[in-house]
C-alpha cells in the first residue's frame, strides 16, 4: 500500500504542478489583452489629436478665406463710395461698409481663437506625443515579455506532462484509474491527502473519519477514501519508513 501511495503522491505532485501552470496559461493571455487595450487607447489618443489638428488647420484656412473675401468687399464698397451722389445712398453704403468691417472683426477674433487652439495642439505634439509613444513602446515590450513567459510556461508544462507519463507507467493501472476518477470529481487541488492522526480527520475536507478506517490507514492495511470528500487518505508519519520488514503488508 505504502508503495502505491508514494507513487500516487509523486504523480499528484506532478499533476498539481501541471494544474498550476495551466492556470497561469489561462491568466497570462488576459494580462496581454489588457496591455493591448491600453496600447490601443493611447494610439487612439494620438489619432484624435491628429484629427483635431487637421480640423483646426482647415478651419484656419477657411476663416482666412472668409476674411479676405470680406476685405475685398470693403475695398469694392470703398471704391463705389466715390461715385455715389445722393446723401442717403452714401450713408447707406457707409453703414454697409461698417457692417462688413464688424463681420471682419468677429471673424478675426474667431481666427485668433483657432490659432490659439493650433498652438495648444502643437504643444501636444511636442510634449505628449513623445511620452505616449514611449508608453506604447513600453507596452509592446511588456507584451513581448508576456509572450516569452507564456512560451516558457508551456514548455515547462509539456516537460512535466512527459514526466507524468513516465510516472504513470510505474503505478498499477487499478490505482491510476481510481486516482483519475477521484481527480475528475475533485477538480482542483490534491486527491491524495494525509490523515491527521491526532484528530482522525481528513486534511482534504477536515471531516472526522471512523476509528476502524483510521486504524486500517495507520496500519497500511488498505487504501481508504474519505467518506465525505472521496479523497484517498494516507498516514504521513510512516509514509517513508522502510517497507521491507515483515509486518508491513504493502
Ligand atoms: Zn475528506
Amino acid at each position: 500500500m505504502r508503495e502505491h501511495i508514494r507513487s500516487l503522491l509523486k504523480l499528484q505532485e506532478v499533476d498539481l504542478r501541471i494544474e498550476e501552470l495551466k492556470a497561469k496559461e489561462e491568466v497570462i493571455p488576459k494580462q496581454k489583452e489588457r496591455l493591448l487595450l491600453q496600447e490601443k487607447k493611447l494610439e487612439q489618443e494620438i489619432e484624435e489629436h491628429e484629427k483635431n489638428y487637421k480640423r483646426l488647420q482647415l478651419a484656419q484656412r477657411e476663416k482666412e478665406k472668409e476674411i479676405a473675401y470680406l476685405q475685398e468687399q470693403v475695398k469694392r464698397l470703398d471704391s463705389q463710395l466715390m461715385s455715389v451722389k445722393k446723401n442717403e445712398e452714401y450713408r447707406a453704403m457707409l453703414k454697409e461698409i461698417e457692417d462688413v468691417k464688424k463681420q471682419i472683426g468677429l471673424k478675426e477674433e474667431e481666427l485668433i481663437n483657432i490659432m490659439y487652439q493650433i498652438d495648444e495642439a502643437n504643444l501636444f505634439f511636442l510634449e505628449s506625443k513623445k511620452r505616449i509613444e514611449q508608453e506604447i513602446k513600453s507596452l509592446k515590450e511588456q507584451a513581448g515579455e508576456i509572450d516569452k513567459e507564456l512560451e516558457e510556461i508551456k514548455r515547462e508544462r509539456e516537460e512535466w506532462e512527459s514526466k507524468r507519463n513516465t510516472i504513470v507507467n510505474t503505478v498499477e493501472p487499478e490505482f491510476i484509474e481510481r486516482y483519475e476518477r477521484i481527480r475528475k470529481r475533485v477538480k482542483v487541488g490534491p486527491v491524495v491527502v494525509a490523515l491527521e492522526p491526532s484528530k482522525d480527520i481528513c486534511t482534504g475536507c477536515y471531516m472526522k473519519q471512523l476509528p476502524q478506517v483510521v486504524n486500517e490507514i495507520i496500519g497500511w492495511e488498505k487504501i481508504h477514501t474519505c467518506r465525505h470528500c472521496g479523497r484517498i487518505l494516507y498516514y504521513s508519519e510512516t509514509l517513508n519508513e522502510d517497507t521491507s520488514f515483515a509486518l508491513d503488508k504493502s
